[in-house]
């Protein structure tokens, strides 16, 4: 489903783009300067014929940006089917730590996320969905989810990114994915410490550490969404060190 959406929206972008650059290449092939729209390249290279979406994009530091502006967190909202799923007790009493994931697929809101999830909880749920205007707990912290295969699952509580298309949204949503991380760990007394770098032991770990740690699942989110806007999970720890330390005992 993953590469059918992905093959799809670049069939799209081909078939929106492509004619554009067409047009403006052929209808003035001379005024490669004219315009202060214009790529600054001349429109008979090849990079010019690439539509403007798929030259590599640089964006300001996620965490400075949060800090920088005072971005707070969103608001939390409890969802209220949450205790109509499976009540699973964690293999040591509560969660250990917390697993990072992104939803995977374009085009879905997270109110759409969250319903789908109660119409399929029998494959996978989550403890929570993350967008840029809101928290959403879908499932109690007192009980473990499946979101990450049956190896892991018993020992984490479970947080999802729901995708945005700014830079903006996408800073305001991984800062309510990191705050409530931290928020998790300070319940708990969990110390932050990033499990994908000390293989798999940690209280924070990506979906793809524990695939390649655990076992049990082959996801490798949120890896690759998080390039797309410059961020890894090395940034994110920090932004969930940043909250942590920022963050009432509670
Ligand atoms: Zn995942």
């Amino acid at each position: 489903m993953k590469y059918l959406s992905v093959l799809v929206t670049l069939i799209f972008m081909l078939a929106v783009f492509a004619p554009n650059t067409y047009a403006k290449s052929t209808l003035s092939p001379l005024k490669s300067t004219s315009s202060p729209f214009d790529h600054p390249i001349s429109p008979n290279s090849e990079a010019s014929k690439l539509p403007k979406e798929f030259a590599p994009t640089h964006y300001p530091d996620v965490n400075q940006y949060i800090i920088q502006n005072q971005i707070k967190h969103s608001k939390v909202v409890k969802d209220s089917r949450m205790n109509t799923l499976p009540k699973l007790p964690y293999k040591y009493g509560t969660y250990q730590g917390i697993v990072i994931h992104e939803v995977g697929e374009d085009n879905s809101t997270l109110t759409q996320w969250v319903d789908r999830m109660y119409e399929t909880y029998e494959t996978a749920f989550v403890h929570a969905f993350v967008d840029n205007n809101e928290i959403h707990l879908t499932a109690p912290a007192e009980y473990y989810v499946w979101g990450a295969g049956k190896e892991a699952n018993p020992y984490f509580y479970q947080i999802e990114v729901v995708r945005t298309y700014t830079f903006d949204d996408f800073a305001k949503s991984v800062n309510n994915q990191a705050w409530l991380a931290a928020y998790m760990l300070k319940q708990k007394n969990l110390t932050p410490t990033l499990a994908d770098d000390n293989e798999g032991i940690g209280t924070i770990i990506s979906h793809n550490a524990v695939g390649k740690y655990w076992g049990g699942t082959d996801h490798t989110d949120p890896i690759a969404y998080y390039a797309k806007w410059g961020y890894d999970m090395h940034q994110f720890f920090d932004l969930v060190n940043y909250h942590y330390n920022h963050m009432d005992a509670v």
